[in-house]
């Protein structure tokens, strides 16, 4: 199959979270399975400032954007063996950051992405690659489906392409002013009830449920979840209405990238069969956090962006319960200004117990997953969840809520299933996730219990092999329905 898969972020060029993940392996393995697979995602500033081979394309046709001839070029690069392109235009891709502080606030966001996905159906005919499928992922490129129904309707080129749109977290719809229909040349016909519109905005993400082959989402039960009104952020009954179109598939994580056993980041590495090292891990980690360097001390770390999803309020709460049961805390963190505030001041206020760290570091974020002993994932809800997958794998023991991907990942031994792996809880509420907690940290007290459960975490399989066989499948199911 031919596929292009097409996404704001893609690891290791850039990230914010979990979609980079995603569109950095699922491709990979796709290609190891035999198929022809094109990444393609904007030219941002730190892809430019990196180390990356790029060589450039020939310039693409001038695009109108805001009643401005908008010029763009591809350049190419690899992602091992999968071509990567790179869409150039500095006006929109040359900043710190990729959407603003959080993920929708650099104010022409809606020309940016906009223009990416214009751009993307122009440069395809000119690359000479005609997808089977074209697979899209949030909002940003929500616009795709869209524009294929109206100003590519009738292109020989795209007749043959299903659109697959994959929703990694239904919280980011991708909201604008009506304004950006006449903005992007948009058909105004788009501009209604049964298709973008929402509530007298454009929704990117909504013209993607509409309107693409097949929706995916990222677990089994956030798949469920968001077809309920509580967590469908409004968006509950359109996908309702295409519930026979919709699929959840767990994300995996790349086990030559998150590997414990060679790992550049680590003080010393391990495996499941030999969890040794990570005693050096945690003392490195102290060390470098200005923890107390103890060894029986249970260290609970969080890995996260902030933001209210991930539950940060319950930790908040929680923090001087936390600190009297002696737990020592790491937490590495970016996002919203007033939580990076309000952790900066918790972390202050309890040096020596606990450290905040404020920024986007994946050399730090590895040494937390392996010197870590619990991994705290409280979150409000939780689309799949790669901090916990990591986390298994690197023998951190999961203390989630159990939602989203979260629910089909972590096992509770009080649930009594044989491959326990971590602790779970249902109520959003500190108390709930203080028993939770509790769970953890009697257990912690029994060593051989408790290295059970990390190794049950460690041997688990959450490779992307298994997620792309699952993908190709519902691309092949996309292009029956395309045809149909
Ligand atoms: P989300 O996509 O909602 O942010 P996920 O758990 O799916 O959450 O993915 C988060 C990914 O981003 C994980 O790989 C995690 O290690 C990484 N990550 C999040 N915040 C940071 C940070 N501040 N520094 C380094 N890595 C981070």
């Amino acid at each position: 199959m031919n596929i292009v898969l097409m996404a704001s972020e893609v690891a290791p060029f850039a990230k914010t979270g979990g979609l980079a993940d995603v569109a950095g392996s699922l491709p990979g393995e796709l290609h190891r399975l035999g198929h022809d697979v094109r990444i393609f995602m904007p030219l941002y500033r730190s892809v430019k400032q990196g180390d990356f081979q790029l060589s450039p394309l020939a310039p693409l046709p001038s695009i109108e954007i805001a009643g401005t001839a908008v010029a763009g070029r591809l350049w190419q690069g690899s992602l091992g063996e999968v071509p990567v392109y790179f869409l150039e235009q500095d006006r929109f891709y040359d900043r710190d950051g990729l959407y603003g502080t959080s993920r929708g606030d650099h104010a022409d966001n809606a020309l940016r992405f906009g223009y990416f996905a214009r751009a993307l159906l122009a440069a395809l005919p000119q690359i000479g690659f005609r997808p089977d499928v074209l697979h899209l992922n949030d909002w940003q490129t929500g616009l795709v489906p869209a524009l294929l129904r109206t100003d590519w309707r009738d292109s020989a080129f795209y007749t043959g392409t299903a659109t697959v749109a994959t929703i990694h977290n239904l919280g980011y719809q991708g909201l604008f002013p009506a304004e950006v229909v006449a903005a992007l040349n948009l058909d105004p016909a788009l501009f209604a009830m049964e298709g973008f519109e929402y509530y007298g905005q454009v929704s990117f993400l909504k013209s993607a449920l509409v309107y693409a082959d097949l929706l995916t989402t990222v677990s089994e039960t956030y798949c469920t979840e968001i077809q309920t009104p509580e967590m469908g952020h409004g968006f509950d009954g359109i996908l309702r209405s295409r519930a026979d179109r919709l699929f959840g598939v767990l994300n995996g994580i790349d086990d030559q990238l998150w590997d414990p056993s060679h790992d550049a980041a680590l003080a010393a590495v391990y495996h499941v069969d030999d969890v040794d090292g990570k005693h050096a891990n945690k003392r490195r980690l102290q060390s470098r956090l200005g923890l107390a360097c103890e060894a029986e001390t249970p260290l609970l770390a969080m890995v996260t962006r902030l933001a209210s999803q991930k539950g940060l309020d319950l930790v908040e709460q929680a923090w001087p319960a936390l600190l009297e049961r002696g737990v020592q805390i790491a937490i590495l963190g970016s996002g919203d200004q007033d939580y990076m505030d309000r952790f900066a001041r918790l972390g202050a206020q309890s040096k020596g117990q606990a450290a905040v760290r404020l920024g986007f570091d994946d050399r730090l974020a590895r040494l937390i997953y392996a010197g870590s002993d619990m991994f705290l994932m409280p979150s409000r809800y939780e689309p799949c969840g790669l901090g916990q997958l990591i986390a298994l794998r690197y023998g951190s023991v999961p203390v989630v809520r159990s939602t989203g991907g979260l629910a089909d990942t972590v096992f509770d031994p009080r649930d009594g299933v044989a491959q326990a792996n971590g602790f779970t809880f249902e109520e959003i509420s500190s108390p709930a996730m203080l028993r939770a907690m509790d769970r953890a940290l009697a257990l912690y007290r029994q060593p051989g219990d408790w290295l059970r459960l990390m190794r049950n975490g460690m041997a688990g399989d959450f490779s992307w092999r298994r997620s792309a066989l699952r993908y190709l499948d519902l691309y092949r199911k996309a292009g029956q329905l395309h045809h149909a």
